[in-house]
């Protein structure tokens, strides 16, 4: 089946593609086809997932996938959240976005924290049910990065079972463990009971 991706981050496209290719799903990121990127004005996961869906599907006429995702940081009431990705505002900045967090949590003993993806699919623009799949990644924030996989807060993120931080783990170790592997785990069994 073919899909447009609402994303156009090629690393969040590689670790989708992973998972959904050896399920016969083709996945086409939405700039690939000339859709430019929604807006995200939503205080939840879910609405801003929803949005980036029906945006590249009305774009395209294509069924659509969305993943909206974040890091929820406990002594931060869970910031940075749906804000993730311009933490430390314009230009989205990986490397700015984890001195902020690490200056935000200087300090502080409580550094546990969680990812949460939530994968949004949608046949059309209109589609009046959605399939809402949601996944949790827990683990705590280090005082200093370690390891060069993954992207955004990975090199942060330490995952006690593992002893490794999400960038130090091979890329399928990841999907295995994540919080978007979860989700498309999920989002992969009610499409299957949908059929
Ligand atoms: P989105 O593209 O609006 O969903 O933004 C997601 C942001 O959350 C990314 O830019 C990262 O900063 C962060 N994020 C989400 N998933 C991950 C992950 O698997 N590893 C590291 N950071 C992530």
């Amino acid at each position: 089946m073919k899909l447009v991706l609402a994303s156009n981050n090629a690393k969040k496209l590689k670790e989708l593609r992973d998972i959904l290719t050896p399920h016969g799903w083709e996945l086409i990121p939405q700039d690939e086809l000339g859709v430019s990127e929604a807006d995200e004005p939503h205080c939840t996961f879910v609405e801003n997932a929803l949005a980036k869906a029906r945006h590249a599907a009305q774009a395209t006429g294509l069924p659509a996938l969305a993943d909206d995702s974040g890091l929820c940081v406990d002594a931060l009431g869970g910031l940075p959240g749906v804000q993730s990705a311009r933490y430390a505002g314009e230009p989205k900045s990986d490397a700015r976005n984890n001195e902020k967090l690490l200056a935000a949590l200087a300090g502080c003993s409580n550094r546990a924290a969680h990812f949460v993806s939530l994968i949004v699919f949608v046949r059309h623009a209109d589609d009046p049910q959605p399939i809402i799949a949601e996944g949790e990644w827990h683990g705590e924030i280090l005082p200093a990065a370690r390891g060069d996989a993954g992207f955004g807060y990975d090199p942060l993120f330490y995952v006690r079972e593992a002893g490794q931080t999400s960038a130090e783990m091979p890329p399928l170790e990841k999907n295995r463990r994540s919080h978007r592997g979860q989700a498309l785990a999920q989002l992969l069994e009610r499409l299957q009971a949908r059929r």
